[in-house]
Formats: C-alpha cells, structure tokens, sequence
C-alpha cells in the first residue's frame, strides 16, 4: 500500500478530524497507487494518520475511511459501518425511512444511502468509494433484504472525480414509484426519476414543526416539490392551501400525494416559477395565514455566495409581504455555503425592508438522521426558521 506524507505546515484540520486531505496538503509519496486506491496517510513526522482512497483528478485528493491502521477497508468494513449507522438511526427512531448513510458524518466519505422502507438509493460520488458500490450493496443485502436498491449517481459533482453520470438498478429491476408513510401520511416517491434521491428526508421534523400554526389558516407554499409540508399543513387543520413549483412532474406529484391522503379538496398546486407570482402577488394585495418557502440551494459555488443571499432576501421579502400581520413565515435554506448566521441576517433585512417585526418560534435544522460532525462544519447544511410576522 503507497504511503503519503502531510507536509509540515497543513492546518490540524485533518489531525483533528476532518477526512479530507486536499491536493495542496500532500508531501512526499513512497510506493505505486492508482485511481481510487486505498493508500496510508502519515504526517511530516512519519506518525500515521488514517487510510483512505485517492484520486488524483480531484481536488480532495485523499479522503479518509478509517484512522486505525490494523483496520481493513474491505467487504467487512462496510457492512460494519452501515450496521453501525442503522443502530444509530434506530435508536433515534429513524426507521421506516432515513438517511442510513451521511458521507462524512458517517465516517464514509462520499456516500449517501437514502433508505425509504424496504427500498435504497445510493448515491457514490467520488471513485474511491464507487470502487466499493458492490461490497455496500452486498451489506444493504445482507442487513436488510431489500426489496430494491436503486443508483441515483445522476449528479453532477462526480465529473471533478472524472466520473460519468448514471443511473440504474443496484438490484433485480422494481417499479421505482413506491409510497412511504411520514408522520402519519402517505407520500409517492419517485426513485428513479424524483429529484436528487426522490425525497427530501431532511425535512421530516421540519414538516411536524407547522402542526400549530397551520389550525384554520390560510397557506402559501413556495417551491413546494410533491407537496410535502403543503400537505402536512393540510392534515394539521389548514383552510386551504396553494403550494406552487416551477416544476410540472413535481406538481402532478404533489397532486397525486394530496388525492393520496384525500387532501385534494383543501390542496391545489400550480406549476409556476415563484419569482414572477409572488412578485405579482404581492402587488395584488395577497394575504396568508402562513407562507412556507424552501427554494433549492441557489449556489453551488463559494464565489455566488452572494447571489443566493440576494434570492434569499428577496423571496422572504416577498413571503413576509404576503403574511399577514401576525401570521407566520416558515423558511429554510438547503446550502452549506450560507451559514445559519448569515441565513438570519439576510432574512432580518427582508424584515427591515418589509417594515415588518419578527418573533422567532422555531430555529432548528436538519432531522438527526443527516448527523452533524462538529469538526466537519459542512455536514450542518438546512436552517429552518418559523418565525411570526407581527
Ligand atoms: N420542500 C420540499 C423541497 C423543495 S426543493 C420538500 O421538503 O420536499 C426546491 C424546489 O424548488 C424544487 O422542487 C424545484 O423544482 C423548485 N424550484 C426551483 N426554482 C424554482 C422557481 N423559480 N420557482 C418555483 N419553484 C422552483
């Protein structure tokens, strides 16, 4: 196994925790390694650090499995890791459907495994851990007897790994619409062709944090995918609720998911984009009792952070005018790149410039299942925030 050496003056970022080592941080090298190899990490000093798998098309050129070096990265290895992060989503009550697997915070860099009842979606995103596709699904085997595990490696930061974009069975073929249960609804799930796994699990406790506010009111809800918190509204005692998406599949969806649970009569869903209609709806003079927005990342870049504060502010700006005076606004953002920080603050301008006053409710962020490692800050990536709008 090649050994590599840290150079002297890297940050403690990778001694005290954190999996990647980035092209820059990499000294000298003894032995021969090919793409997505495991190889040893040592520092300067020659004192071991951790194994990993490397590539070196990518920027993070090692990311590293374990930091025992008597520990083999083989088909026992993962079953190990992925019976360890099923222990911890059962004990926090996690079963039917949950994140199983959460790269990093799961100590397995670059993999996600979506688990919606007796189905899995897996997602490898860097080579290193693609080259393992089949002892993790040997392992989902073996743990769970699925009905079904599905590729969804359509995604296209696998390129800076000079990886292709595909999709497909990881199992023998399955009707890829299936229905899951969440807190105490039905909801379709498109694996195959559903956005990023088919559904947003990180969302879950979110959508049972509007229970209290939703009673009789009237709702709005932005950039609603297949209508999930529409329809928690709903089920909570909303009066009506309107959810809108630019996306037309998202929306049949959310329709069938409102007939589904014989929510149709209360929900309606359009295929809109949010800019232009809450501009002019604005400007109509709309009220809601709740305006609920969860729009997509904004940015995938460092350098448009600012761009995305701008669609920030300016969506909430536009939700808060459509609250009505002490209704509420239920808000969220999906990007790492944003800090929870600088979430606030972008949304105590909008307040500022809709001439409106906060009171902050509920401030929280992803479901437990997408675990937050401390020494990993990008592992903390949804805020959610209820706040009333007096
Ligand atoms: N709240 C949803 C997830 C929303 S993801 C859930 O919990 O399931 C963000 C959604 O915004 C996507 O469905 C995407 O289609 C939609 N979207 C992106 N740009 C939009 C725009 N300009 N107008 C309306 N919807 C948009």
């Amino acid at each position: 196994m090649a050994k590599l050496f840290l150079r002297k003056k890297i940050a403690d970022r990778v001694i005290n925790g954190h999996p990647w080592i980035f092209a820059n941080e990499l000294g000298d090298a003894e032995g021969d390694y090919e793409p997505g190899d495991i190889v040893e990490v040592y520092s300067y000093n020659g004192s071991f650090v951790g194994k990993g798998y490397i590539n070196p098309a990518s920027q993070i050129r090692i990311r590293l499995l374990t930091r025992k070096k008597e520990e083999a990265i083989d088909d026992n290895f993962f079953h190990n890791r992925i019976l360890e992060a099923w222990k911890y989503r059962q004990q926090l009550g996690y079963v039917e459907n949950c994140r199983l697997i959460f790269g990093e915070a799961d100590q397995m860099p670059a993999l996600i495994i979506d688990k919606f009842n007796d189905y899995f979606v897996v997602q490898t995103l860097a080579l290193g851990m693609d080259k393992y596709k089949g002892a993790i699904v040997a392992a989902l085997n073996k743990i769970f007897s699925p009905k079904g595990i599905y590729e969804r490696n359509d995604v296209p930061v696998r390129s800076l790994e000079g990886m292709e974009q595909i999709k497909g069975f990881l199992s023998d073929p399955f009707p890829t619409n299936i229905i899951i249960n969440e807190n105490g609804l039905k909801f379709h799930v498109d694996i195959e062709n559903g956005q990023k796994t088919g559904y947003f699990l990180d969302q879950q406790d979110n959508r049972r944090a509007i229970e209290h506010i939703c009673k009789d009111a009237t709702v709005l809800e932005s950039f609603c995918y297949t209508g999930t918190f529409s329809l928690h509204a709903a089920h909570y005692g909303a009066k009506s609720v309107l959810g809108i998406d630019i996306s037309e599949n998202a929306v049949a969806t959310a329709r069938n998911n409102a007939i589904l649970n014989g929510l149709d009569k209360i929900c309606t869903f359009q295929a809109v984009n949010a800019f232009d209609v809450l501009k002019l709806w604005v400007k109509e003079g709309r009220k809601y009792d709740v305006v609920m927005l969860d729009p997509p990342a904004f940015t995938k870049t460092r350098e448009n952070i600012q761009n995305a504060v701008i669609g920030y502010k300016e969506i909430n700006l536009r939700g808060m005018k459509l609250t009505k005076p002490g209704g509420f606004l239920v808000t969220a953002s999906c990007t790492n790149l944003v800090s929870p920080q600088m979430f606030l603050d972008t949304i105590a301008l909008a307040a500022k410039d809709a001439h409106r006053t906060l009171r902050q409710v509920v401030w929280q962020t992803q479901a437990a299942d997408h675990p937050i490692l401390w020494n990993i800050p990008t592992t903390q990536y949804l805020k959610f925030l209820i706040v009333q709008v007096l």
